[in-house]
């Protein structure tokens, strides 16, 4: 369900449409099990946004309870612990600094990157390798990338690229300590009222149809992403009311041009290749702008069917040639800082439930003027990128957020110091209760201009860190 400030509101049902929460992955390993691996981190500026660029009004812009220096062992235990590859050498190691490097080499140049460095230099601006959780050489028993181009939405071919799904949980599992419960949806956190978890209620799909079972739990961990874990605590009666509040994603901004350099995109994997990171809280303008990078390329599926389509081109001989001919399109786009808003919020629809009876969720949303000014800001340097490249009858657009909410929504449970301002305290633990931690998206004040599911990794080892030494 979609609330927007004008009064609009409609349904839109998830079993009828793959894109109703945007990307999200409802599948053991959740997002790193789809995702296109780029690992970053966020800058320094980035846990500390209120006190960098004052609280817009009718924002809910906040700092972190924690900053970089805090986060930083944690990164650097994800990145070795889960495989990336990158180089940490150059501007990455000047702005996010760290004690080492990437566990693995940066994943070979190609046309793309050649290209718009080249472009990036010439317009006096840094570039470098993206980061990505993928093997860039054999590494943890697993094969190095074929760069197949299909990261985004597939699982990989040759279980190259690096998420939960095949690095914590095998090695959890290993232990002999942990049981996974798959195709699993938990409707309830058992309480009793005064703040004491005793378990969780959940619904297994079976042969013969669901099969209810309740978990006894010392402590219940909620990481079911920032959709999904809010929806579980309001429809559990738990936590404050800044349960569900604060939603918010990333802005965008893009730029494609309709005709590239001859060969300058290439269709190599995993897609995406390099970044300019010039505009991450450059000289306090665009709210913290964001990381720019190139845009993949259209699914080889996409321009097979596009190219069959042509009946100039045909089937067969003609066909693969019409495809090793076509030119593929050079873009940029950003990932940018999202300003949140105080109406956009995560609530219970009162009447919709889904098939177990648990209430649908419902997204308020509007965007922050703040957002689309990042947008705009972002998408006047892809387009200088673009064309300085080479790229000609460039089209560019900026947008402010994701109403319905994405694979980057973050912030609904968000970590504070004071319950009058957040849901949880710094250690995740969910204000007014014992017993009740959140380790996802959910609990990011602001969402940084990255791509933040390292950092989603690395403050749940940060939560599960201190939650040991408690329990
Ligand atoms: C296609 C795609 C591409 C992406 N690319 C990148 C990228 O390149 N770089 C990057 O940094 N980030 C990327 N992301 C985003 C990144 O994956 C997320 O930021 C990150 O996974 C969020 O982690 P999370 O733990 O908050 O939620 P999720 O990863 O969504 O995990 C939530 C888990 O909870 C489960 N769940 C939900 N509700 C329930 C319930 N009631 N009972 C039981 N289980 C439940 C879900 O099945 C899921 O396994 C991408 C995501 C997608 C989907
Ligand atoms: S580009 Fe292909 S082979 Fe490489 S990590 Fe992505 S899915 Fe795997």
């Amino acid at each position: 369900m979609l609330e927007l400030a004008d009064g609009t509101v409609s349904v839109t049902r998830g079993d009828r449409n793959g894109l109703a929460y945007g990307l999200v992955a409802m599948t053991v390993g959740g997002g790193t099990r789809l995702w296109q691996a780029m690992s970053w981190r966020f800058f320094p500026e980035d846990f500390r946004m209120a006190s960098e660029y004052g609280r817009p009004e009718a924002s809910t812009l906040a700092d972190w309870p924690i900053s970089y220096d805090d986060l930083a062992p944690y990164y650097d235990r994800v990145e070795w612990e889960l495989g990336v590859a990158g180089d940490g050498t150059g501007v990455l190691g000047a702005r996010t600094p760290r004690t080492r490097g990437y566990p693995m080499p940066a994943l070979p140049s190609d046309s793309t990157r050649d290209v718009l460095a080249g472009a990036a230099g010439r317009l006096g601006w840094g570039s470098t390798a993206i980061p990505f959780a993928i093997n860039s050489v054999p590494r943890a028993g697993r094969a190095a990338c074929v760069r197949c181009s299909q990261c985004i939405g597939h699982a990989c071919p040759v279980d190259a690229k690096n998420g939960t799904h095949n690095t914590f949980l095998p090695r959890a599992l290993a232990t002999g300590r942990t049981d996974l419960i798959t195709a699993s949806q938990v409707v309830e956190i058992v309480h009793d009222g005064r703040g004491r978890a005793s378990g969780v209620r959940l619904i297994t799909e079976s042969e013969s149809g669901p099969v209810e079972t309740t978990v006894r739990a010392d402590v219940v961990v909620v990481s079911a992403g920032a959709l999904e874990t809010p929806r579980l605590l309001l429809a559990s009666g738990l936590g404050n009311d800044w349960v569900g509040r604060n939603h918010h994603s990333h802005a965008g901004a893009f730029a494609v041009a309709r005709e590239s350099p001859e060969g300058a995109k290439t269709d190599l994997g995993p897609g995406h290749s390099v970044a300019t990171l010039d505009f991450v809280h450059r000289d306090h303008e665009g709210w913290g702008g964001g990381v720019l990078y190139d845009l993949i390329p259209p699914y080889p599926l996409a321009r097979a069917t596009a190219a069959g389509n042509d009946p100039e081109v045909g089937y067969g001989a003609a066909h693969k040639a019409a495809m090793r001919r076509r030119n593929l399109p050079l873009g940029a786009m950003s990932m940018v800082q999202e300003i949140p808003h105080e109406f956009t919020r995560i609530t219970l629809d009162p009447t919709l439930v889904d098939r177990h009876g648990m209430p649908a969720l419902r997204a308020r949303y509007a965007p922050h003027p703040a957002s689309q000014e990042a947008a705009d800001y972002m998408k006047v340097h892809a387009r200088r990128w673009i064309e300085e490249a080479g790229g000609r009858r460039v089209t560019a657009l900026a947008g402010a957020g994701m109403p319905q909410g994405s694979e980057h929504s973050a912030g609904t449970v968000r970590f504070g110091t004071d319950p009058a301002v957040a849901a949880c305290d710094e250690r995740g633990l969910l204000f007014g209760t014992d017993n009740v931690y959140v380790a996802d998206a959910s609990l990011h004040p602001t969402n940084g201009g990255f791509n933040p599911g390292l950092t989603v990794m690395a403050n749940s080892l940060r939560v599960g860190r201190l939650l040991a030494e408690r329990w």
